[in-house]
């Protein structure tokens, strides 16, 4: 074996994401994607932006997207950072804000990236058991010795985290920085952003992957006290000052500013959910209560891989986690009704009968 393989083999285990399937006309339910187009608006924003100035630098500072989410999160333009999708903030947040030495805390059961930046860092972590009914143990992550961080809803969970309980976590870790990965909180749950006025140890990350259907556009954002936002500026600007493309640039923009059509495929959505939530448990099916785009779930007779598998072959794609304690559950993104039609018939006529 060569030299240069033994070196690359020494390197963190990376992060394997959730399939994306090469087949067409299945239905994905695997990797919470929002199942509606994004805006209109969006999408003749980047058809200017790509008959305009392509062969130019994008804007490093990101001035104009700053404003328009300083604007409709009513914070200041200090206040936000913006990265290509929130995985890219997460990763600067955890090389900005914990340090070697000084274990983190997070949930067991949680975003599968963490404990890879952890490692990529190397950075001492703690995976803090869920309880018995999947919320998470607040006072078990006080007096963090490097820090904290958890999503807002849990991933693949699905339950939110109230904000009084959020403010628990922030009072007893007063010296270190609290991260909360709200990817999925336009769903229903409480956002802690206004909390960052309050708490300057207190970060809070968001996606327009989910709630404002841009995956595929790579955009992500955190707010923060300025020394906070600066951190990640440094970071940035130390890899990369060119992070968000052109097309990105505007697009994010144009979905910011349209509301209206934010609203209504998120309550969409919601709907959705609700109707969906109530089917399977006729059909046996205990469901957490959801907060998010996604549902997690287990059957109380036919085992999960199996039910996976048999979606699959029908071309309903589903997640499946391979993994201790959660190996029975399914977690399955919310499709338009007619997609969840689709699942719902295949649940009720073939796999569990
Ligand atoms: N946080 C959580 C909890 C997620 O589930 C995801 C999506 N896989 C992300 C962050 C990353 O989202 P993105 O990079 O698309 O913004």
């Amino acid at each position: 074996m060569s030299k240069f393989w033994s070196e690359v083999t020494r390197l963190t285990e990376p992060y394997v994401p959730g399939e994306q399937p090469k087949v067409k006309n299945m239905i994905k339910l695997n990797t919470n994607e929002n199942p509606y187009p994004p805006s209109p608006k969006v999408l003749a924003a980047l058809k200017g932006a790509v008959d305009g100035n392509l062969r130019l630098y994008p804007d490093p500072t990101a001035d104009e997207l700053c404003e328009a989410i300083a604007k409709a999160y009513d914070v200041a333009k200090s206040q936000v950072f913006i990265g290509n999708g929130s995985d890219e903030v997460l990763a600067f947040s955890f090389l900005a804000f914990f340090n070697q030495g000084e274990q983190i805390l997070f949930p067991d059961i949680t975003y599968s990236f963490y404990p890879v930046y952890a490692n990529l860092y190397r950075l001492d972590y703690k995976e803090v058991p869920l309880n018995e009914d999947f919320t998470i143990p607040v006072e078990q992550f006080f007096h963090a010795e490097g820090g904290v961080i958890f999503p807002n809803p849990n991933a693949p969970t699905s339950i939110g985290l109230g904000l009084e309980q959020i403010e628990k976590i922030l009072q007893n870790n007063p010296d270190k920085v609290v991260i909360v990965d709200e990817a999925y909180i336009d769903f229903g749950g409480e956002s802690a952003v206004p909390l960052t006025r309050r708490y300057g140890n207190l970060l809070v990350i968001q996606t327009l992957s989910k709630s404002r259907s841009l995956a595929g556009l790579r955009i992500g954002f955190a707010f923060g006290n300025e020394q906070l936002i600066e951190g990640l500026n440094r970071i940035k600007n130390s890899f990369n000052s060119y992070t968000l493309d052109r097309l990105a640039l505007v697009g994010a923009k144009a979905a910011i500013e349209d509301t209206a059509y934010f609203e209504e495929t998120r309550s969409k959505i919601i709907e959705t959910r609700h109707r969906v939530i109530g089917e399977l448990r006729q059909l046996n099916f205990t469901v957490l209560d959801s907060q998010a785009n996604f549902l997690f779930m287990k059957h109380g007779r036919v085992d999960a891989k199996q039910i996976f598998e048999t979606l699959k072959e029908k071309g309903i794609y589903v997640r499946y986690f391979n993994k201790s304690r959660i190996d029975q559950f399914l977690r399955v993104t919310i499709g338009t009704d007619e997609e969840m039609n689709h699942l719902m018939e295949e649940l009720a006529t073939g796999i569990l009968s």
